[in-house]
Parts: C-alpha cells; structure tokens; sequence
C-alpha cells in the first residue's frame, strides 16, 4: 500500500455514507477530516428501515408505476404522496424519474444495483470490525408479505428479477408466515423469506460507534457546515460556515441529498432531488416481530429495533422542507395497527431525506470539474446497505487503485 501518511482528505457528510468513506480512507492510510454540523448519523441515516438490503436491486421505476400512480396519487390510502407545485417548479427530475420507468431502463438499473448489492457486505463488513459494531447487527433474515393473490402476483415481475440477480428467498405459505411471526394480526396469503439477511439494531448507535472509531484512529471531527469548494492546481479548500478553511489533497462529497446545495461543486447541474420517506416508532414494542416485515404493496417495513417496533417507508417528492405530512404519518399509524396489536399513539415520529437520482444509481466517483472532488451520494432507498461498499470504492479512487467494482455506470457524466 502506498505511504498517504501525509496526505489529507476531507469529506463533506457525516451522515452512514460520508463516515463509510471516512473510515475506508484511514484504513488506506490517509489522514482524514470529516465535516457536519451535525451529530453523526442524525439525519436521513438514522431513521431508515434498518435492512442491509442485498436483496434491494428492484428500483421505485417499474412500468407498473404508470398503471397504479392514479390509485397512488389520488387515494388517501396510499403510501405515496407528490406535491404538485413543487414537481411543476422542478420538473426535471420527475420526467427524468418516469423516463426510468420504461421496461429496457428498469432491467439495466437492475441489473447494475444488483451487482452492486451483491458486494456491500465486502464494503460494511470489514467496518463492522474496525468500529467493533456486530454487536448493532441481527441476522435473522427478511420477510416480504402479501395479502392476497393479486398484491402477490402484482410483485411476482420483481421477485423473479431478484431470483435472476442471484438473490435466493422461500416462499411461504399463510401458516408458515404465522408460525415465524406469530404475532402478525392480519392474515397474509403470502410470504418470501429472505434467509441471512442482517438488520441494524440501531443505525444511529452504527453511525456513533462509526464516528468514535474515526476519533480513535485520529481522525477530526469538525461541526461545520461546507459552504464551497475551491479547486486549485493539483487539491482543493473547502470553506465552512465559520469562515474557516480546509486545505486537502481531495474532498469526498458526501452530504446525502444536500449534496447539490455546495458552491463551487457542480453538483447542482445533477439530478438530485428527494424522495422523503417517514417512520412511526412504538417503544418497546420490537419483541412483537423478530425479523424486518415489508408489507410492499403498503410501502413500508416493520422492523425491529433496539428502542421500539418501527415502520418505515412511504415516499413523499415534494422537496427539502422540514414540514411532516401528517397524513403519511396517520396512514403509517392505522397500517401498523392493522398488522399488530399496538397500544395508543407512536412514541416518535420521523421524517428522512433520501438522496434520489431519477435513475434510481448512486454517484460514486470522480466529480465532472475535478479528480480531487470526489462524489458519494445518490443512493436514495438503499444508502445503509451501499455505504461501506461506496466508502471502499471511493478509498481505492482516492489511493489511486483501479476499482475493485466498476464504477462507469455511477460516473457524475451520464448526467451531463
Ligand atoms: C423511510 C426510509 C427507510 C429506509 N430504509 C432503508 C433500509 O432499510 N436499508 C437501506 O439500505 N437504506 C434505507 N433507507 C435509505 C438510507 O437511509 C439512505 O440512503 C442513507 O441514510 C443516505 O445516507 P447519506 O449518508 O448519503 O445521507 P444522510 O444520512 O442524509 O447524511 C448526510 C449528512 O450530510 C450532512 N450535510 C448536509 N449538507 C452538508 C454540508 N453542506 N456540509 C457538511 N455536512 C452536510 C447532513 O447534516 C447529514 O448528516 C431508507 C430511507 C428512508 C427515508
């Protein structure tokens, strides 16, 4: 390995892909300054459904969607929701996102997260190492369910496109999937388990114990916000919030959807936008699951945490604002109530910030202006389960390796 002793890399995003890459760079010897103002993990990343999704190669775009986005858009049962005056003010995305919707595009972007997928436990596991983390970990596989006939075979194109992945899972009959969660109140007429598969325990704690591994190994923790990046002959300057600046060799751009939102960074000409996604939380109710639940046609997951059952899902396009959407929250309530008995109202609501592209790919590498900018973002409903693969693919760019994966399809470019 080559000496990167004296070699400084800032990263932009503290979030589980930023300190994905932050560790990846140290452990190629680099010495690394991670910036956020803040607390690790706080945002879209700690809040998510917990699965490390390797069997997560189906994309939103599906052809399916042209058919159901009436049902979706107009009826208050739904998971979806869309803003139309903020789709009509950014159109770009939108169109871009249902051009990615026809047949030929959704195999390509399946067949490339599906590769990609495939390798995220040879990017997370080694991490789970350094930081000590396994214990934030359970392995007792993922379920999908179907209430009927018609949900089932509604999913059945996308379930035969994870089994053309490579991806392996059993179908269940209804008295199988009661016999594994006993405690499911409604009756579900089908089942996939997905053997093997982990989920976090707590993705907040993962990106604490990230974040404490980072110090450890002598990395700075800033609190600031980037503001701009400047990039000079052969490195780059980043300027904070407080007017203090950041002379590195590189800069790894690893804010999650705000990564548009930096100057001098021509992330803005990308198309990155949101798709916010919202959980409801109920405190101490995990025992009554023992694995994470999707219930797809409802858009949302059932999971297990250390600090409650919680379900996670649905998908609002209607930009960065704070503001909760309480219908998304109430509908995510009844269904939780539909699925298990759960006492009063949830403990904590909760709404993220997934960085989407329209084509539902992650960027990860060089930036269009700049070898020493690099991109790390974009990886909307999977960005738990992509983050350390993303972090060691960026760490071997950064080093100067070729890439153990390739990464020409995640290239800033096609975009341009
Ligand atoms: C409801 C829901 C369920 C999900 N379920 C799953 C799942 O089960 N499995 C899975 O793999 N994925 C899941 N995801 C997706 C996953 O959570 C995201 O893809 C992932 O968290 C994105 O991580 P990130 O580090 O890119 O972004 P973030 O977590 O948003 O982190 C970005 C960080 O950048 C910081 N930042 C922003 N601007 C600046 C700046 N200018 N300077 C410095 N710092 C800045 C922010 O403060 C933030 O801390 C889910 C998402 C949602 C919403």
């Amino acid at each position: 390995m080559s000496d990167n002793s004296d070699k400084i890399i800032a990263v932009v995003g503290a979030g589980i892909v930023g300190l994905s890459c932050a560790l990846w760079l140290q452990k190629k010897g680099f010495q690394v300054i991670l910036t956020d103002p803040e607390d690790p993990g706080s945002g879209t990343s700690s809040g998510n459904a917990c699965t490390i999704a390797e069997y997560g190669c189906v994309p939103v775009n599906s052809p399916e969607l042209f058919r159901r986005l009436p049902g979706l858009l107009f009826s208050k049962n739904s998971p979806f929701s869309l803003d139309p005056l903020y789709v009509l003010s950014n159109p770009g995305w939108m169109i871009d996102f249902l051009l990615n919707c026809r047949p030929h595009k959704v195999a390509r972007i399946i067949r490339l997260l599906g590769k990609l997928v495939a390798k995220a436990r040879s990017g997370l596991d080694p991490l789970l190492d350094m930081a000590q983390a396994h214990d934030l970990l359970s392995q007792q596989g993922f379920m999908h369910v179907y209430r009927d006939d018609r949900e089932f075979d509604r999913a059945r194109a996308a379930n035969q496109a994870r089994r053309d992945q490579g991806v392996e899972f059993i179908e269940l009959n209804p008295g199988e999937i009661q016999e594994l969660e006993p405690n499911l109140k409604l009756a579900f007429q089908h089942g996939l388990l997905f053997e093997g598969i982990k989920h976090v325990l707590d993705p907040l704690a993962l990106c604490q114990r990230y974040a404490d591994c980072f110090q450890h190994n002598g990395g700075r923790l800033l609190r600031q916000r980037a503001v701009e990046v400047r990039h000079l002959q052969q490195s780059v300057q980043i300027l904070l919030d407080n007017g203090d600046l950041i002379d590195a060799n590189r800069v790894v751009i690893a804010a999650g959807a705000f990564s548009k939102m930096i100057d001098g960074v021509p992330t803005n000409l990308l198309k990155l936008d949101t798709e916010r996604g919202y959980h409801v939380q109920f405190s101490n109710m995990q025992h009554l699951v023992t694995r994470p639940v999707s219930w797809q046609q409802a858009g949302f997951y059932a999971t297990p945490t250390n600090l409650g059952l919680r379900f996670a899902g649905t998908v609002e396009i209607a930009g960065y604002s704070k503001q909760i959407n309480p219908r998304l929250v109430r509908y995510l309530t009844r269904k939780a109530k539909e699925m298990f008995d759960l006492p009063g109202q949830p403990d904590q609501e909760w709404l993220g910030f997934r960085p989407s592209t329209p084509d539902a790919l992650p960027v990860i590498g060089y930036s269009t202006v700049s070898e020493y900018i690099l991109f790390a973002f974009g990886h909307q409903h999977i960005g738990l389960t992509l983050a350390g693969i993303t972090g060691k693919l960026i760490s071997e760019l950064a080093n100067g390796e070729e890439p153990s994966h390739n990464i020409k399809p995640f290239s800033s470019r096609r975009f341009l």
